[in-house]
């Protein structure tokens, strides 16, 4: 089984929203999916995910892309933004438009909130409601409107219901462009941090609807602060510091102890020069591989 997927076509992703540089975290993951694609001889792409366009930050792409050249970590194509790609995005609406998968909503959230509590429930996931099928069998089509997914699968409708596909101020949902573009790019293998794990079933459900191949999922686990909460922006996480050869093989060596890498020979006070760490840190993983 091991084998197989080792001898198996292999395209991964590192997807990083453009949000602020890379910090401790977001470089466990990229090193991670880095390491998961080269230990399998796979072919390794990068998609910046700047379709919100209010939470990125300008230049942001520049840096992280920075921070993972002086790293090693090469990509095998072109860089993809996900703001180029929106016409993707649409056509596949339009697809679940077109199929009755998807319908058109005009609920605030204060609405969406006064039907759940009639309704009788108020339990919040995320912030994010789970949506009552208000306007599920509406016709009218009045913009601006979102759209949402119809969701039939029971587990998805308890725990976050008609999912919204694109919101209605016209920017398509991470939900719908990180499966379209995964099944566009052809992407086999998806490993990111543990913190998406639970918009995971959400995603092979719009790849079923779409007609999709599911790709492999790992989601790694998250490196946490002192106040045992997950590095990120909110909480103030510091970039890493990629200046200089060494302190690149610095933020290295702790993402590498964080994915339970333990080859000695990658922790080393003064160890390899950066190509030969990534060398042994592609050995170390696959040895990890072949043993489980
Ligand atoms: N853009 C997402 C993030 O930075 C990751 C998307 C994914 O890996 O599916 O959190």
């Amino acid at each position: 089984m091991i084998l197989a997927m080792l001898t198996c076509n292999y395209l991964g992703r590192f997807a990083p929203s453009p949000t602020g540089a890379l910090h401790a975290g977001s470089l466990a993951t990229a090193l991670g999916s880095w390491l998961h694609a080269r230990a399998h001889n796979g072919k390794w792409l990068l998609r910046i995910e700047d379709l919100d366009l209010p939470r990125c930050i300008p230049g942001a792409d520049k840096i992280i892309i920075q921070q993972l050249l002086a790293c090693g970590l090469e990509w095998d194509e072109e860089v993809e933004y996900q703001s180029k790609r929106t016409s993707f995005y649409q056509n596949a609406l339009n697809e679940l438009i077109e199929s009755e998968k998807s319908f058109a909503c005009r609920c605030t959230r204060k609405q969406i909130e006064d039907a759940l509590l009639t309704l009788g429930h108020k339990k919040q996931r995320h912030e994010e409601l789970i949506y009552p099928g208000t306007c599920r069998h509406t016709k009218d089509i009045v913009e601006p409107c979102a759209w949402r997914l119809r969701v039939d699968d029971e587990d998805l409708r308890k725990t976050v219901g008609d999912f919204v596909l694109r919101r209605a101020d016209g920017i398509f949902t991470y939900q719908l462009a990180v499966v379209v573009d995964d099944a566009l790019q052809g992407i086999t293998h998806i490993v990111r941090g543990a913190d998406l794990l639970d918009n995971t079933p959400r995603q092979i459900y719009l790849q079923k609807q779409l007609g999709y191949k599911q790709p492999q999922y790992l989601h790694l686990p998250l490196v946490l602060d002192e106040n045992n909460e997950k590095l990120s922006k909110q909480t103030l996480a510091k970039a890493i510091h990629t200046d200089s050869p060494e302190n690149c093989l610095k933020a290295l060596q702790a993402a590498a102890q964080h994915l339970g890498l333990r080859d000695d020979r990658l922790h080393e006070e003064s160890p390899p020069k950066l190509s030969k760490w990534l060398e042994i840190a592609i050995e170390n993983y696959r040895a990890i591989l072949k043993s489980e």
